[in-house]
């Protein structure tokens, strides 16, 4: 929503001509990479411009990404995408993840006021999500980008093999990393205040 399709292009191919290699988060996840320079691009919240995003900037380029969604939005509002469309950018290979169910916060404070509510966002988007699309999501992605200790817990016993906390710090993630904790890992969000210090990063990171 930030950024134009050109603009989203041109950070995609700055990224590689810095050396980055655009690689899916399953692959990521599994290990499966070479070099340390690698970038697994997240798309959150299933607005309905990620469809033109996928199909005219990252498919021409053949970047994967992952999308993680929340079923209450899909298919109800307009500003988010259909189930079909979903399930068209699924069988064009993009990976569809869980965001929350309604989108709602799953931090410590939410834990203490409605531990049910946090409870629900971590158990309800696997069922909702296998029957729209098919598949069962295995990644989680908490609304916001912050976890309590117990959504977390709510996340890994709901299933997942994985949560992803995000924000605005920049730094790499081993994924290998036996001390990560696969229920909390870091992300960053790119803003478009955000830009700048990303490409100062990437052209300075080993
Ligand atoms: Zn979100």
């Amino acid at each position: 929503m930030d950024y134009s399709l050109q603009e989203f292009g041109s950070q995609l191919d700055r990224m590689r001509s810095l050396g980055w290699q655009l690689v899916s988060l399953e692959q990521a996840l599994a290990g499966n990479l070479s070099g340390d320079k690698n970038i697994a691009i997240t798309i959150d919240d299933g607005h309905r411009t990620v469809y033109d995003a996928v199909v005219k900037v990252l498919l021409p380029r053949e970047v994967p990404a992952e999308l993680f969604v929340f079923p209450h939005a899909l298919g109800r509002s307009l500003h988010y995408l259909k189930v079909g469309s979903l399930k068209q950018l699924m069988l064009k290979g993009m990976g569809v993840g869980a965001h929350g169910y309604y989108h709602l916060l799953m931090t410590p404070k939410a834990w203490a006021r409605n531990p049910k509510s946090v409870m629900q966002e971590a158990l309800r988007p696997a069922d909702a999500l296998l029957q729209m699309t098919g598949k069962s999501p295995t990644l989680f992605a908490y609304p916001y980008g912050i976890a309590a200790p117990e959504a977390e817990a709510s996340v890994q016993a709901a299933g997942y093999l994985w949560g992803f906390l995000a924000d605005g710090r920049l730094r790499s993630v081993d994924l290998t990393d036996p001390k990560l904790n696969h229920f909390a890992v870091p992300r960053t969000i790119v803003y478009r205040t955000g830009l700048k210090a990303l490409f100062t990063y990437l052209k300075s990171a080993p």
